[in-house]
């Protein structure tokens, strides 16, 4: 029977406020509108989570938001002086609640990435395209070769890595194949690449995605096959659940759904519930549904996962890696 895997997490959206401006975002608030998590919100998460059976803090926010004139007032008003200060102290709270983090924070300078890497059982980023294209004009961070130099580091140092590409977002069949190829290219040189999520657009009302498609399950299931005739078998196809039937993927060659969230909702496309438990076990009979860590097991095996997190992962991985604990949603 063909296992596929999940993460129970909680979603941490650290600051809203982003250099970038992405057509199909609505995530990123102005800085009159966007905030800090403060402490306290995010240690009722974090409760919140353990108590759930979570394993996960999953830390994402805006890209470079202290290039932003003005974002050090949001920083004052959030009573923290240093955004990366602040994100390992909210990372060390996750590990004090048997959470492991998990930090997207886009693109960061090696000095960040170093900071941020002991506290991390895994990093991402989202190549999105090897594309230039219309939906990332106003976004400097999602140039191609910055995410892929970025991408680059992070094997360099070793840190078990998630990315993957967007679809629908303007770019052909062919760039999607250049992404994915790229991306494979990466893993052989550096063999940190632990997942590539192949994320559909979710048109977003008042961006200008509006009105673009949704694409297609028959591209989808194209590109996860090409995604799974170009990566290495070692690294896993992921597929979002709560914006694409998973069936029709996971027979194309996904095997991973993500992050699946019993506290928090995808903070991304809040509209968007997360399956329960329950509801994927019913429609994926045929499949063996296991909770894993947000590190894969080869990267436990290797000693990958950041030093902070070494302790937390050892009691929560079972012998073949993936989480040793079951826990009812
Ligand atoms: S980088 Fe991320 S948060 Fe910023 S505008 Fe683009 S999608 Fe939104």
């Amino acid at each position: 029977m063909k296992t596929v895997t999940y993460s129970k997490n909680i979603f941490i959206p650290v600051t809203d406020l982003c250099r970038n401006r992405c057509g199909y975002c609505s995530f990123r608030k102005d800085l009159e509108d966007a905030r800090l998590i403060s402490r306290s919100q995010a240690l009722r998460l974090m409760e919140e989570g353990a108590l759930a059976g979570c394993c996960e803090a999953l830390f994402t926010m805006g890209e470079m938001p202290w290039t932003v004139p003005g974002f050090s007032q949001i920083l004052s008003a959030g009573k923290a002086s240093d955004l990366m200060d602040y994100l390992v102290e909210l990372s060390e709270l996750a590990l004090e609640h048997g959470l492991l983090p998990h930090t997207n924070a886009g693109l960061l300078d090696e000095d960040d990435l170093r900071r941020m890497q002991p506290y991390n059982a895994s990093m991402g980023l989202m190549l999105e395209t090897t594309a230039r294209l219309e939906a990332h004009a106003h976004s400097p961070g999602k140039d191609p070769q910055l995410r892929q130099e970025y991408m680059t580091l992070a094997g360099r140092l070793r840190i078990p890595f998630t990315t993957g590409i967007l679809v629908g977002i303007g770019e052909s069949r062919q760039d999607r194949l250049d992404s994915l190829q790229r991306i494979a290219h990466l893993h052989h040189e550096l063999g940190h690449i632990q997942e590539v999520i192949i994320q559909p657009l979710d048109p977003k009302p008042g961006t200008p995605s509006a009105g673009w498609l949704h694409p297609a399950m028959d591209e989808l299931c194209q590109t996860v096959e090409a995604a799974r005739c170009i990566l290495p078998q070692e690294v896993a196809i992921q597929i979002p659940p709560n914006l694409v039937d998973p069936l029709p993927l996971l027979s194309c060659g996904a095997s991973d759904l993500g992050g699946i969230s019993p506290v928090t909702s995808d903070g991304i496309s809040p509209e968007r519930p997360w399956p329960r438990e329950e509801e994927l076990r019913e429609k994926l009979k045929g499949y063996s549904l296991r909770e894993r860590l947000p590190v894969y097991p080869r990267f436990i095996s290797l000693g990958w996962h950041g030093s902070r997190t070494h302790r937390l992962v050892a009691s929560l991985a079972g012998s073949d890696g993936l989480r040793a604990k079951k826990y009812i949603f």
